[in-house]
């Protein structure tokens, strides 16, 4: 069974992807023959070694991956190997390489393998400590970026973004907003860390206050009591039934907290919309990522918390509604 929170290894991701290096036969072998580590160390036939062996292990794009791995160790593009086929590789690499190979033939993501994620065409640092940045919540970052111009305020502008993660949603609004004041909650400090060094590598550690703690509870005393004009978040939703049935990458490797939130997958929706009225400021916005088939139970809940208008939604790249936007009304209190 196909799992909804699927693991792409890159954005781009082509699984009919074949690879310029390798004969094209390499490509559908069944890796019924041995395969022993070449002899000969070049970038052609250490790929070919990988590629054979995460075949094996019955890993989608073999080809891409086992690339992907070594022009990382390598410092170079993937175009680069394809230009020159022949050339030895250093002992140093070939280690490392075998240990890459053999911790992706055992399922760990190709981005903690290579610390590398791309998210809004900025490369973030990952780990196991946080979440892989997937591409449907670069929807959410545009839907808040495009609410962000029709406001034009002159005043600051507060977000608050509840599961911070790689720190992927926050640090894009930072770089890609105005007159923006980024509150960033996390209930893990691993995950602070995390985000902490993309804002370094970004260049927006001063735009962005982080925060350890369990959604709002953090805020408190900054005087921002309905004053936040976005609540913006991809919090866990995968419910706990459902978590056996996640790609195993996903399942073994990444942050069981970041994913899984209660029997019905709906309980940190649930808790954060029960604490909107709180914090925000009137008008103003909730935009969340949702899982597949929640969009609708999700804006039911924003009907029953009785002070937003009718939630809308926006659709990712297979039809799913995955962004749910919500606006508080004007006229409360
Ligand atoms: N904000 C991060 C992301 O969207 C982390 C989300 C999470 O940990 N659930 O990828």
């Amino acid at each position: 069974m196909r799992a909804r929170f699927t693991l792409h290894p890159l954005s781009n991701h082509n699984k009919n992807y074949t690879s310029p290096i390798l004969p094209s036969q390499n490509e559908n072998n069944n890796g019924s023959s041995e395969n022993t580590f070449p002899g000969k160390h070049t970038i052609s036939s250490l790929i070919h070694w990988a590629v054979r062996l995460l075949q094996e292990h019955g890993i989608d794009s073999p080809s891409m991956d086992a690339e992907v791995i070594l022009s990382h160790l390598l410092d170079c593009k993937r175009i680069d190997l394809y230009v020159h086929p022949d050339k030895p590789v250093e002992d140093i690499v070939i280690m490392r390489y075998k240990e890459a190979i053999g911790k992706r033939s055992h399922r760990v993501p190709l981005q903690y393998i290579t610390n590398h994620a791309e998210f809004m065409s900025l490369d973030f640092y990952v780990d196991e400590r946080v979440l892989i940045p997937r591409p449907e919540t670069e929807l959410l970052v545009e839907a808040v970026i495009k609410k962000v111009q029709t406001l034009n305020y002159d005043n600051e502008i507060v977000i608050v973004d509840i599961g911070v993660g790689s720190g992927n949603i926050a640090i894009t609004l930072a770089k890609k907003t105005d007159k923006a004041r980024i509150f960033a909650i996390d209930i893990s400090p691993d995950a602070l860390a995390v985000a902490k060094i993309n804002a370094q590598r970004h260049d927006v550690l001063d735009k962005i206050t982080f925060l350890c703690g369990d959604i709002f509870k953090p805020l408190e005393g900054y005087g921002i009591e309905s004053k936040v004009n976005f609540i913006v978040s991809n919090p866990p939703y995968i419910s706990g039934d459902e978590f056996g049935t996640l790609q195993q990458e996903v399942r073994d490797f990444e942050p069981y907290v970041a994913l899984i939130s209660g029997q019905d997958g709906l309980q940190m929706f649930k808790r954060i919309i029960a604490n909107t009225n709180t914090w925000l400021k009137p008008g103003g916005y909730v935009i969340f990522e949702v899982g597949e088939k929640q969009a609708r139970k999700v804006s039911r809940l924003f009907e029953d918390n009785g002070c937003f208008k009718k939630a809308n939604f926006v659709k990712d790249y297979q039809h799913i509604h995955r962004i749910v936007i919500a606006q508080m009304e004007d006229g409360r209190g």
